[in-house]
């Protein structure tokens, strides 16, 4: 059985701890290789070899982290097939949807080739006589990378980019269900030339993220998972003085008005519903159709699903894969199976399917008259399970969305430019698409979620990256002519 290793100073490194965990092949079930997990001293062993890296990465110029970057981006460009084949096989994402994924990640690549530019300060001369004022960024030190199973090369690069860029070094913690890719990407780093230690990996469960969360070394910790684990690390880093960004759950609802174009709102759903399997935090999961939009949507969308080719990643024609476990696989599909009971109407049921048994594979799945305290409604489900909730005014959906208690991504369909205007005033989400069903902010924004989607005030990547990962100092200098010197008591005054 293959063992997927540790990655400390620009080498694999096998796991001491005797743990480990399966990794699954998910269209087949089959178990295809094991991951160490980390021991308390094993995470204490790449946070000591980053600690170490810092002083000499964060004294490495400007131009020399923008060139690492600039290799880096090469090569992950050269090789994007084959992270695209390795997100694959232990995600179940068909290639194309890891393409995809991988895509958003190399703009995060590009967005710290900038890193000259985004480090830049401020000056102020002559603030008071002969006087000037300054600020300048500097890195925190050793910060910690926490990441979930659903977007496995992306979201760490949503983090390590700009953490590196800005002169920390990093201790990265990837989903134990697909764990791979990171390696083959650590690797690329190191022929990037990024020195031994700065870029660490430790594999593993609960044992290694609380020893991140509690390790005096580490300064600040990036999270993005589910949200009770998004409240636990927010909490606990915090009490243990680290800076924390935690990103968590979502229930993304598109609305759509009785004005919009029904078959481009039908085609948005399905890409946004089912893409991934679902398993997107950003994938819409519930429809809110206003007024007499609910039976042309129904329609428009249960006469696209027979049609969506749901298959293995080794299937060139396959537009979904399977789901990441047989447990989720499960789980999603009672969400299915409760909700006549709950009152709602299962207009397609995608767990009759004629799909390979041994795979963790559900078909498309679209339920109709959804309501608040259903658990399809309330919870986020993560799968191709699409939720139609029907309301009669453009208040009652805002009302909607705004009682939920996720706000991570939102959209609304309209020709109506007043109404698209007044949506994205009103509504309580962090990120707002117009006849746009998946609007992830492009690398020169920042990523992030209002309400339990989001534990912490600093959102992800971008101009909010930079912030997150560098602390400003302010220096305000003097040389002075000696022969004006004397002694003043009284605070210092700009006039
Ligand atoms: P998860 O919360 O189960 O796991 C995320 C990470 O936390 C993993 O590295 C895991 O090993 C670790 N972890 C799990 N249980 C833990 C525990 N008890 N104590 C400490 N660490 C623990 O999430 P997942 O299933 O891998 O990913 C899916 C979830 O992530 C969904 O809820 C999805 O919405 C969310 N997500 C959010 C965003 C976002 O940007 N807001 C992006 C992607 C995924």
């Amino acid at each position: 059985m293959r063992t997927i290793n540790h990655w400390i100073n620009n080498a694999e490194v096998g796991s001491t701890s005797g743990n480990f965990g399966p990794v699954y092949n998910p269209a087949t079930g089959e178990q295809q290789a094991q991951v160490g997990l980390a021991s308390v001293s094993e995470v204490d062993v790449a946070v000591a070899a980053a600690k170490e890296a810092f002083t000499t990465w964060r004294s490495a110029s400007l131009s020399r982290r923008a060139e690492v970057m600039f290799n880096f981006h090469q090569l992950v460009v050269a090789n994007r097939d084959k992270i695209a084949e390795l997100v694959s096989i232990e995600h179940g994402k068909v290639p194309s949807d890891a393409a995809g994924e991988l895509a958003r990640g190399i703009e995060n690549i590009e967005f710290a080739c900038g890193i000259p530019q985004l480090m830049k300060g401020n000056f102020s001369e002559q603030a008071s006589s002969g006087v000037d004022v300054f600020s300048i960024r500097q890195p925190l030190g050793v910060v910690a990378g926490i990441t979930p199973f659903n977007f496995p090369a992306m979201v760490p690069m949503w983090m390590f980019t700009n953490a590196i860029a800005t002169g920390n070094t990093f201790v990265l913690k990837p989903s134990e269900k697909d764990p791979s890719v990171t390696l083959f990407v650590a690797d690329l780093l190191r022929q990037a030339g990024l020195p031994e230690g700065v870029f660490n990996i430790v594999q593993g469960d609960k044992v290694a993220v609380d020893r991140i969360l509690e390790h005096p070394d580490i300064s600040a910790v990036s999270f993005v998972g589910s949200t009770p684990i998004a409240r636990y690390i927010y909490s606990t880093g915090t009490a243990n003085g680290k800076r924390v960004q935690a990103l968590g759950g979502a229930k993304n609802h598109m609305i759509v008005l009785p004005d919009a174009d029904i078959d481009m709102a039908a085609d948005a759903a399905v890409s946004a519903g089912y893409g991934s399997a679902g398993e997107r935090c950003m994938a819409i999961s519930v429809v809110v159709a206003v007024g007499d939009a609910g039976d042309k949507l129904v329609d428009a969308i249960s006469a696209r699903l027979p049609k969506l080719k749901v298959g293995p990643g080794t299937d060139p024609d396959a537009e979904m894969g399977p789901l990441i476990t047989r447990e989720h696989r499960d789980k999603v599909a009672s969400y299915v199976a409760g909700a006549p009971g709950e009152g709602a109407t299962v207009v397609v049921d995608g767990r009759e399917n004629d799909l390979p048994e041994d795979g963790f594979f559900l078909a498309p799945s679209l339920i109709d008259n959804v309501k608040p305290g259903m658990k399809a409604y309330d919870e986020e489900i993560f799968g191709p399970v699409l939720s139609i909730t029907r309301v009669d005014t453009y208040e009652e959906a805002v009302n909607l969305i705004n009682d939920h208690q996720y706000g991570n991504g939102t959209a609304i369909f309209t020709r109506d430019g007043g109404a698209a205007r007044q949506f994205q005033f009103d509504i309580q989400v962090g990120m707002v698409g117009i006849n746009v069903p998946i609007p992830v902010p492009v690398a020169y924004y920042s990523f992030g979620g209002w309400k339990a989607s989001l534990f912490g005030d600093a959102n992800m990547y971008g101009p909010a990256g930079i912030d997150f990962y560098t602390r400003t100092k302010t220096v305000t200098s003097r040389w002075p002519d000696p022969a004006t010197s004397s002694v003043d008591l009284g605070f210092p005054r700009t006039r």
